[in-house]
């Protein structure tokens, strides 16, 4: 049996609503390497989610490591889940690692996000970037557009954006107005992966924002806010902001040494994202990476 990570924390933001979050640990690191699953994921907060139904689940990524994953699945044992499916919220590894816990369970993706991961498995599972995801467990379903799936008498459904990276699947729950926004709405800030997709972003946040949610789980961000029930529709605008702030950058360079505390103060005031250090550092690459994609780098 694999242990438990020694810092995951579960969760329940909403009734059958489940967070696994880990992360945000002063002085702990998965390893003292540098490695993928602490820089990017643990150092800013990573959670995965289940929505259970009676011996039913839905699992929304799968954790940063496999212990993660293994943790996950003995919680949902434990509740007497029997059956259960797995959604990937896109390729990025932290939300893969643990998937080859859960044995056969069936793993839907859309078809960006199961192409971006056949394309990358030999590199992900030789160990690439350090630590590998061996085996890589790539997805049995895929759809594009919108996939609606019923958990119990639940109504789930599945939408596509390119926000983040071009293959993101949110879960909306259109009659709780439910969002697990998967890494579409980080907070504080986006962790910039795609530059080039700036224009895109921005447009699919603004239809993001027409599902009108009351409450966003997104997988990075504050632990307490994930606990207590979410974001309001604050961090879509929050991010929408800082989003303008990068694409700013293509006409006036000079505002790239603006502090990250006067970009996002008037969302941070609101409530709308709370600050957290380590963000500091998620911005410098972001601007670095925006001034490149502009060719003022
Ligand atoms: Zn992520």
């Amino acid at each position: 049996m694999i242990p438990s990570p020694p810092h995951l924390r579960i969760f329940e933001p909403h009734p059958g609503i489940f967070a696994y979050y880990d992360g945000r640990v002063p002085g702990y690191r998965f390893d003292p390497r540098p490695n993928w699953v602490d820089d990017g994921a643990l150092e800013v907060g990573v959670a995965s989610f289940a929505l259970v139904q009676g011996h039913q689940a839905i699992v929304y990524d799968t954790g940063t490591t496999l212990a993660h994953g293994a943790a996950v699945k003995a919680h949902l044992d434990g509740l007497g889940v029997t059956s259960l499916r797995i959604v990937y919220s896109h390729w990025h590894k932290d939300h893969v690692a643990g998937t080859a816990t859960f044995g056969a369970a069936p793993v839907i993706a859309n078809s960006r996000t199961a192409a971006h991961l056949a394309q990358r498995k030999a590199e992900i599972e030789a160990g690439a970037e350090w630590p590998p995801i061996d085996p890589l467990v790539l997805p049995s379903q895929t759809f594009d557009g919108m996939l609606a799936l019923t958990l119990g008498a639940l109504r789930v459904e599945l939408h596509c954006f390119n926000i983040h990276s071009d293959d993101a699947t949110v879960i909306w729950l259109p009659e709780a107005g439910i969002l697990l926004a998967g890494d579409t709405l980080e907070d504080p800030v986006t962790y910039v992966a795609e530059p080039e997709g700036f224009a895109a972003h921005l447009a699919d946040l603004g239809r993001l924002a027409t599902l009108n949610p009351v409450h966003i789980l997104p997988c990075h961000g504050d632990p307490d806010i994930i606990a207590a029930g979410g974001h309001g529709v604050g961090l879509i605008t929050a991010t929408q902001t800082y989003t303008r702030f990068l694409i700013s950058l293509k006409d006036d360079p000079g505002r790239a040494k603006t502090p990250l505390r006067d970009i996002i103060g008037a969302d941070l005031e609101a409530g709308h994202i709370r600050w957290f250090d380590a963000y500091a550092g998620v911005h410098a690459l972001n601007v670095t990476a925006a001034m490149k994609e502009y060719g003022h780098g």
